[in-house]
């Protein structure tokens, strides 16, 4: 099981860093945790987390190495910080900054040459799912988004509904089922060597304590991106327990 923390735009620095030593306190068997922090507390967080098993990433990189990008950050950069993996492709840079699938891809492919792992988000918005396109969609962003070449197993897929980031809605059991299986066997066609080292899919959008274990026990979920409730230490730590229940 794969719990991450994705912070976003939040929060000062001293409320992360309490956040942060907090998280670092403690450990969760059969749970891997990942923070992805805002790129100025990359590095206050890495001192923070240097005693802990929790995996430090970027919330997003520039897919140049380095150039003339004012404001923006390199894998490079990161990895130099600390991190050791950066999340591509999140719905919030899709449509806040018009990402598409083939700018995710470069990012994706700056993250694996600067040696970070990459998570990769790929989600349908609310009228794409009304329309009954929902798995064309997916498929399309993960056929585009993911680099044909690289090594699987230094790849996490999130697969994260746009409509429910943020607002509370949730999709069926049956949808967050359904949609994690033909990931899956996406991913397995595409990545035919990765044999038994299964990529793992993790399920985001309004992930909280209370809805927490029937989502990790659906079958082709291996973990969870929480956003809001990642900000809150004793919500997303109830999260990461329900998580060790399951593994
Ligand atoms: C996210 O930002 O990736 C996310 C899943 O947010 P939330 O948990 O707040 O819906």
């Amino acid at each position: 099981m794969i719990i991450a923390a994705n912070w976003k735009m939040n929060p000062d620095l001293e409320t992360a860093g309490t956040l942060a030593s907090r998280l670092a306190s403690i450990s969760f068997d059969n749970v891997k945790r990942v923070l992805f922090a805002p790129h100025p507390y990359i590095i206050p967080m890495s001192i923070r987390l240097a005693q802990s098993d929790i995996i430090l990433g970027g919330q997003d990189c520039h897919a140049d190495e380095s150039g003339a990008h004012t404001g923006d950050v390199s894998a490079l950069m990161l990895n130099d910080s600390g991190a050791k993996m950066v999340l591509v492709g999140h719905s919030e840079r899709r449509s806040d900054h018009g990402e598409d699938d083939a700018l995710v891809m470069a990012k994706s492919n700056a993250g694996l040459a600067n040696d970070l792992d990459v998570m990769i988000c790929v989600g349908e918005t609310r009228l794409e799912r009304e329309a009954g396109n929902a798995e064309t969609v997916v498929i399309d962003q993960l056929d585009g988004s993911i680099p044909k070449d690289m090594d699987p197993a230094r790849l996490i897929v999130a697969y994260e509904p746009v409509w429910a980031i943020g607002t509370g809605l949730v999709p069926s059991l049956e949808d967050i089922a359904s949609m994690h299986e033909k990931i899956s066997v996406w991913l397995a066609s595409a990545f035919p060597a990765s044999g038994d080292n299964h990529v793992p899919v993790l399920y985001g959008g309004s992930v909280k304590p209370g809805n927490a274990a029937e989502i990790l026990s659906l079958p082709a979920v291996d973990g969870a991106l929480v956003g809001g409730a990642s900000l809150d230490a004793d919500g997303f730590e109830a999260i990461c327990q329900a998580a060790s229940n399951i593994a």
